[in-house]
């Protein structure tokens, strides 16, 4: 949750609860401070603000519940509580007739009499209630004295709950029962802004609830009554936080009216305009703190100037066997301006697995070289680094361009060697993994930095990296991923980087027939496994391993590896298998084995084969496929389909599957499109668990918008927050005071890629 707190953001949220500081640091301060940098463009210092008083003393919570508020809810202050905000609203607008209530219906209001009350076995309390149109029964289990003596015979009632079937008929389990009012049905009231601090709309809303929360007395009822103690409190003191000429251009409504619509719409129109406008100002600060970064990075940081394109480049290009791809040249073109303009290259390459992103690296790299810098290529892993190495070298070899492999197995000798051909510049571009940050590597003339598979690497990791360059100055950066990221999520995670697309696959990939079959069909696929071994395809097929249960997931592996030795046997097969508990040693016996032909199938779990390029490989077999997310399912696809021979990928599953899981396997099944297979995996999981997201998550955590869902919104706030830079880029006139001044809170504070050091 946001830490909302207007006055005294630079303070830190965990000192502000601690009253000395409150003391010192709030109530104190004197306005003549306001020539400390810090202070500037403050209004409301030296007053302390009701938005920061503690929960506990909100009329109706007190310590027992403000612990709870805390816990359940990270509530410590009114501000907080202001800001938490309803996940969904009930329309109690209007009624329903009982002929019309079905019972798999939501939440419903009726306007009934009561007919009959009976109590039946002492427990159960059955109210016939009737309205003209029908009959239906209210159950009570719980306060039956009160409850039979306010349901008298005779009586009318706005009873409001969500419909049940029992016995075949309908009824509702303890509804919430009010007296009729002459305006219930008819809609709210009139917007009346701060002034109309009232629960009595008819759109009420619903609170992320925890049974503990429940147990302790915070209900639904009770927190609609907080919210509304809450902004009679504080709302006065909530201060605009948009300037004047950003409500107007983009006709947002004033904070004070968002806040109090989103608790307590006075109509479905003013909740859709508070929400909008408290969407659009998160989104828009969000995106505001992003491309401040990259202005400042553009004017300030200076980038290694490379200005030619270089001989070795032109005579790689030259030995091509093939053309590159319209999207590889646009993509080639975005990075030389880059490396030529003076300022640091921070872009991020995204491209489909097998978009041909290595070719584009690998003439990056050239340009570093022949403009006299060195270039490293940083891969996850040993296998991926292996394969980099070895592409690179074929590429390489019309050059003359040095090339080296160095990783953790490394040995001793050979690590010298490099170590010594990096630091007298003979060795012009060095892959590796991790071993490449060690600190006694050193370079002559660092000044390119390629990293594939950017978000397994650390932050403390690639500081180490940047220090390696040699003049000081920063060395240009190239971050590759395979994992489609959508654009409005990309814009998020990335919004400080410059970012590539190569959206076009290099020409003659086959399709890649894919399938979904159930356990019942496992001889049929392994008579299709030996049909294709017999036309000399090899065969991945690849397990699950979900790190909570490591050791599960190694019996699920050994016992595949044990069905399919016992399936394919020697001498007529071969099976390889890859697994994290191997040594690199062996690991590297069976990838090579199986790269090399000698093995029919490679077993495999999911962690190990990412990026492995076997072009005879074409058929791709998952098992337990519904454990596996859309992206890396994807990804596993990508592995076949490279050669020239038809491809397949076969998804097994058990026989009953998830709904949610069946979902992705018919996505798989009819689309090979990454990005759309992308959205579809953020729609339906939401951003924070995208693979390949999840370490480094979102840049700070929203409370209202959703990346997923408001990409038209967030679209709109990026492109006014690129205006507003244009027109002000640092933000220094007063009309942006307040944007200065939002800005400096503690989470835009987000990490940025080129100033790590
Ligand atoms: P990625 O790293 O994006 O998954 P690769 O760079 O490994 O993709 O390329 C996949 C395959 O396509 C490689 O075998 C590569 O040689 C080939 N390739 C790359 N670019 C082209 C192109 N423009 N035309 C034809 N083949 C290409
Ligand atoms: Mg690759």
């Amino acid at each position: 949750m946001a830490v909302f707190s207007l006055a005294h953001d630079e303070i830190g949220p965990e000192r502000l609860g601690n009253p000395e500081f409150m003391e010192y640091f709030c109530k104190e301060r004197p306005r003549k401070h306001s020539g400390n940098r810090k202070n500037m463009g403050k209004i409301s210092d030296g007053k302390r603000s009701t938005l920061d008083s503690e929960i506990q003393y909100l009329p109706g919570v007190g310590p027992k519940r403000a612990a709870l508020l805390k816990s359940e809810l990270g509530v410590g202050t009114f501000g907080d509580l202001l800001r938490l905000y309803p996940f969904r609203y009930i329309d109690r607008s209007s009624i329903t007739p009982i002929s019309q209530i079905r019972p798999d219906m939501a939440y419903v209001q009726i306007r009934a009499t009561v007919i009959s009350a009976e109590l039946i076995g002492g427990k159960r309390l059955s109210v016939m209630i009737g309205d003209g149109s029908g009959e239906m029964e209210a159950v009570f289990f719980k306060g039956l004295k009160w409850v039979s003596e306010k349901l008298r015979p005779g009586a009318e009632f706005i009873f409001f709950g969500k419909p049940a079937s029992f016995n075949g008929r309908i009824n509702m389990v303890h509804p919430d029962i009010d007296p009729v009012q002459e305006n219930a049905g008819k809609g709210g009231t009139a917007a009346t802004g701060q002034a109309g601090l009232t629960a009595a709309t008819s759109i009420s809303g619903v609170y992320n609830s925890t049974e503990k929360l429940r147990n302790g007395g915070i209900t639904a009822k009770v927190m609609n009554r907080l919210q509304e103690a809450v902004l009679r409190a504080a709302l006065p003191e909530v201060r605009e936080s948009l300037p004047e000429y950003i409500l107007k251009e983009k006709g947002l409504v004033a904070i004070g009216y968002a806040l109090k619509n989103i608790h307590f719409p006075d109509s479905m129109t003013a909740l859709e305009k508070a929400r909008y406008r408290l969407k659009f100002e998160e989104l828009f600060f969000l995106q505001l703190s992003l491309l401040k970064q990259k202005y400042i990075r553009r004017r300030g940081e200076r980038g290694i100037m490379m200005p030619r394109v270089g001989e070795a480049f032109n005579l790689c290009y030259k030995a091509l066997p093939f053309d590159l791809t319209g999207a590889q040249k646009r993509v080639i073109r975005e990075i030389r301006e880059d490396m030529r303009s003076g300022h640091q290259m921070n872009r991020l390459l995204q491209g489909d697995v097998g978009s041909g992103k290595t070719m584009v690296a690998v003439l990056t790299a050239l340009i570093a070289v022949g403009n006299g810098f060195q270039a490293c290529i940083m891969a996850p892993t040993e296998v991926l680094a292996q394969q980099h190495y070895r592409n690179i070298l074929k590429y390489l070899e019309p050059t003359g361009v040095k090339a080296a492999l160095l990783t953790g197995s490394s040995r001793a000798a050979e690590r010298r060697e490099i170590h010594s051909g990096l630091e007298d510049g003979s060795i012009g571009i060095i892959t590796g993994t991790h071993a490449l940050i060690e600190d006694n590597v050193r370079f002559r003339n660092f000044g390119l930095a390629i990293i594939d598979e950017q978000h397994r690497f650390g932050v403390e990791q690639r500081a180490r990296l940047w220090r390696k360059s040699a003049s000081g100055i920063p060395p240009h950066i190239l971050v590759m991923t395979a994992t489609p990221i959508p654009r409005t999520l990309a814009m998020t995670l990335y919004g400080d980087l410059d970012v590539s697309v190569i959206d076009e696959l290099p020409p003659g990939r086959k399709p890649v027939l894919t399938m979904h079959a159930t356990e019942g069909k496992r001889n049929a696929l392994y008579r299709f496994m030996k049909d294709q071994i017999a036309l000399g395809r090899q065969v991945f097929v690849v397990y699950p391993l979900i790190f909570e249960s490591e050791t599960l997931d190694y019996r699920n592996l050994e016992q595949g590896f044990d069905q399919i030795a016992r399936a394919f046997p020697l001498p007529d097969y071969k099976v390889a298998i890859v697994h994290g508990k191997q040594s690199n040693e062996e690991k590297r016996f069976n990838m090579d084995a199986f790269a090399a032909g000698r093995a029919n199938i490679l077993v495999a779990t999911s962690v190990i084969e990412v990026g492995v390029d076997v072009p005879n490989a074409s058929v791709m077999v998952i098992e337990s496929a519904e454990r596996f997310g859309l992206s890396q399912l994807h990804q596993l696809r990508g592995r076949v389909g490279r050669g020239s021979e038809k491809s397949y990928c076969i998804l097994m599953t058990g026989n009953r599957v998830s709904k949610e899981s069946m979902h992705r396997i018919e996505l798989m099944c009819s689309t090979e499109n990454g990005f759309e297979l992308a959205e579809e995996d953020m729609k339906m999981r939401g951003p924070g668990d995208l693979e390949g997201t999840q370490q480094s998550g979102l840049p700070i955590s929203l409370n209202i918008a959703s990346v997923a869902k408001d990409g038209i919104i967030l679209n709109d706030a990026r492109a006014y927050a690129e205006s507003v830079l244009e027109r002000d880029p640092g933000l220094t006139s007063s009309a942006n005071a307040l944007l200065r001044e939002e800005l400096r809170k503690e989470k835009y504070n987000i990490r940025d890629y080129s100033q790590i050091s």
